[in-house]
């Protein structure tokens, strides 16, 4: 059906066990900060290839992405990766954000567009002194600092602002054509979907690795909201398996845990041997679905 996308292996792990990684959004909180570090705590033994931590839509989040990244390369060993975003901002304070990044030690960026300021669905206007595209984002971050390696975003349902697939891929293209080397996916159920894109992908000649990004359903209705603003689809059988659990947690997690699971185990028989988990900020569902990988804790964290 479909080409074997390539092995991004850490070196520490048994040969068959895929590479993992892992996303969190800064916390707004202490509570929030508290739970955020007990599910880094948690997560590191699984020694991720990285762990990313996201940008708030317009740059408000930029302190606190900072911040918790500061954190993660002070109190662990993870290797983190700063989403960024041009929206709202001149290319000067972007280029700012990047070389505080790559002052602290920071070699790995997620370069997106970002949303409308408008919000989802609006017009998306790039400020006038800045970054009109992702792809002239992440050509700005490599001719600054070569040494930060870039991954970008990618749609396997196609972005809802793409005209078509075809624009959908063609803009994937720019950005690795100006050096972007992964790509994360947007989440999806149906396999089929990622499958049937990376066929495009690949036919368009691009062959950096298209890591799927897998979302664990925390919460069915929150999962169904994100999807309907993202362009995600949500299938009917996924609805059925949540069907009359909104008052029961505990089952909720169980029924979550087997799908996330059975997802991401499919895609491993078929050749995927990396994935990248949307967290939520929170570890038990994603800890386990690891576990069900064949991946083990290894100790990576220097602190508890
Ligand atoms: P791009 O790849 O730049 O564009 C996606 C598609 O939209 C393109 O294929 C193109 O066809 C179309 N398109 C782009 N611009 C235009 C235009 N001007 N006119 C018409 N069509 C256009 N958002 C955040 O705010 N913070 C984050 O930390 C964050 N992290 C993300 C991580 C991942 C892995 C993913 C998949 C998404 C993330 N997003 C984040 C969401 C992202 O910012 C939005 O989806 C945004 O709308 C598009 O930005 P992009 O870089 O993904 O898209």
């Amino acid at each position: 059906m479909t080409e074997v996308p390539p092995a991004v292996r850490d070196g520490h792990r048994a040969p068959k066990a895929p590479a993992i990684s892992f996303e969190f959004f800064p916390p707004k909180t202490e509570e929030m900060e508290r739970n955020l570090w007990e599910t880094i705590s948690r997560l590191a033994p699984l020694a991720p290839n990285f762990v990313s931590v996201t940008y708030g839509a317009g740059g408000s989040t930029r302190e606190r992405t900072h911040s918790t990244i500061a954190r993660i390369l002070a109190e662990t060993s993870l290797t983190p990766a700063a989403h960024l975003t041009c929206v709202d901002a001149p290319c000067g304070d972007i280029d700012d954000v990047v070389t505080k990044y790559h002052e602290v030690g920071v070699r790995h960026i997620v370069a997106l567009r970002g949303d409308p300021s408008s919000g989802l669905g609006g017009t998306y206007v790039p400020h006038p002194q800045g970054y009109r595209s992702s792809a002239d984002l992440v050509a700005a971050i490599k001719r600054r600092h070569g040494d930060i390696e870039v991954t970008v975003s990618a749609y396997p349902e196609k972005h809802p602002e793409s005209p078509s697939f075809d624009a959908d891929v063609d803009m994937l293209k720019a950005k690795v054509d100006a050096g972007a080397t992964r790509a994360i996916t947007q989440f999806f159920f149906d396999n089929d979907l990622y499958f049937r894109y990376l066929d495009r992908v690949r036919a368009r000649g691009i062959d950096i690795p298209i890591v799927p990004g897998i979302l664990p359903v925390q919460n069915f209705k929150q999962a169904a909201n994100f999807a309907k603003r993202t362009g995600a689809s949500m299938p009917d059988w996924l609805a059925k398996k949540f069907e009359g659990l909104d008052d029961d947690p505990e089952t909720r997690k169980l029924v979550a845990a087997a799908v996330a699971a059975g997802q991401v185990q499919k895609l491993a028989k078929h050749g995927v041997d990396t994935f990248h988990f949307y967290t939520m900020n929170r570890a038990d569902l994603v800890f386990a679905i690891s576990h069900l990988l064949g991946i083990r804790p290894h100790g990576a964290q220097k602190a508890a």
